[in-house]
């Protein structure tokens, strides 16, 4: 006589060979979830939070730094709005920034027709900085174009934004360079 399983006699008898199987290491235990859960990641490592700053999209990452204040792993971050975890190669290559050996730490100035930089401080860089903006903008002045019109402009001086400027630094600065008299503001990701 022929013999007739069920639908529900074939998931008891199926569920009950994986609980056997499972509970004699097949699969290589892979099952259990805490072997899917574990953080191989050594303890030491601090975790810090920041913004890509390569292009507008304004990609959240985070950044895995060790003891020594080296970026040891980057990426996505899962919780940030825009990306959501994701990172494009060009996000990736940020770890470039941090660990290069060139980048430099402190303000170095090279006099006018001098051949070695010094260091100074940043007290010195935006005094210098002041001093050059308000000299060239006042030698550069333009009140009216060649047609007479009012447009009270400076056409000597740029000023070039960056990606990791948020909505507020955007505001504030526009506010301040059109009120400088600049026109030519651009983003660095559109050059
Ligand atoms: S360069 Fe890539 S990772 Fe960086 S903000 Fe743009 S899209 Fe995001």
């Amino acid at each position: 006589m022929k013999s007739q399983i069920t639908r529900r006699d074939f998931l008891k008898v199926s569920g009950g060979a994986a609980g056997v199987l499972a509970a004699t290491g097949v699969f290589g235990g892979a099952l259990k979830p805490e072997a899917v859960l574990v953080d191989n990641r050594p303890r030491w490592i601090k975790e810090t939070f920041t913004i890509c700053p390569y292009d507008a999209s304004g990609c959240g990452f985070i950044c895995y730094t060790d003891n020594a204040g080296r970026l040891v792993n980057l990426e996505g971050d899962p919780d940030h709005p825009i990306n959501r975890g994701g990172g494009c190669s060009k996000g990736a290559a940020m770890a470039q920034i941090h660990n290069n050996s060139r980048r430099l730490n402190k303000v170095l100035y090279r006099a006018p027709n001098a051949s070695d930089w010094e260091e100074k401080s940043w007290d010195f860089a935006l005094d210098a900085i002041a001093r050059r903006v308000k000299d060239t903008r006042d030698e550069n002045w333009i009140t009216t174009n060649s047609s007479g019109k009012l447009v009270n402009r400076v056409d000597a001086i740029a000023h070039v934004g960056g990606a990791a400027h948020d909505n507020e630094e955007c505001y504030l600065l526009i506010k301040m360079l059109r009120a400088l008299g600049l026109v030519y503001v651009e983003h660095q990701a559109r050059i």
